[in-house]
């Protein structure tokens, strides 16, 4: 189904080519938060990610979190971040990637959704008409529903492989 097709499939944020994405006209980031940049198992981010946080604000990204975790945790992380939040996003319904999208004063058209998961971030990100780029989650410990859905993941993305260097964002 194409609607559980990410654009896009890589590693991790690190691999994220922001230089295509600026070239497609895309300057918005709706970013999940567990196992995207925070591994399930800790809360403290790495080196990397506050990195990364700080490069795509600095190319002119419109950055906002958008989780469907409610925790204090989410919060901190966001503020640690600079980044915006939606939290209790009930994604994959679109809703909350639109209230972000009107926050950052932005459109799905230039918006791209990260996260690691085809059943809330791919799914969610192509019915609010983003594009889609699937991360390989940072941590094989998750909550047991999502554990359950990486299997059937698993079948979908079959035979693809994690670019390192992303290319084919069209
Ligand atoms: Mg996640």
């Amino acid at each position: 189904m194409p609607v559980l097709k990410p654009d896009v499939y890589v590693r991790s944020v690190h691999d994220i080519d922001l230089a295509e994405l600026k070239r497609l006209g895309i300057d918005t980031l709706l970013v999940d938060l567990d196992n995207t940049l925070l591994s399930r198992d800790t809360s403290e981010f790495t080196p990397e990610v506050l990195e990364w946080s700080r490069t795509v604000v600095a190319d002119g990204f419109r950055v906002c979190l958008v989780s469907n975790n409610w925790h204090e945790r989410v919060h901190t992380a966001a503020a640690e971040l600079g980044f915006g939040l939606v939290s209790r996003a009930v994604k994959p319904l679109p809703f909350a990637f639109l209230v972000a999208l009107k926050r950052l004063d932005s459109s799905s058209k230039r918006a791209a959704v990260v996260g690691d998961q085809v059943f809330t971030d791919v799914l969610g990100g192509n019915l609010t008409g983003a594009r889609t780029v699937l991360v390989q989650p940072l941590s094989t410990s998750d909550l047991p529903h999502t554990l359950f859905l990486r299997r059937l993941e698993s079948r979908i993305l079959r035979g693809r492989e994690p670019i390192t260097v992303s290319k084919d964002y069209s």
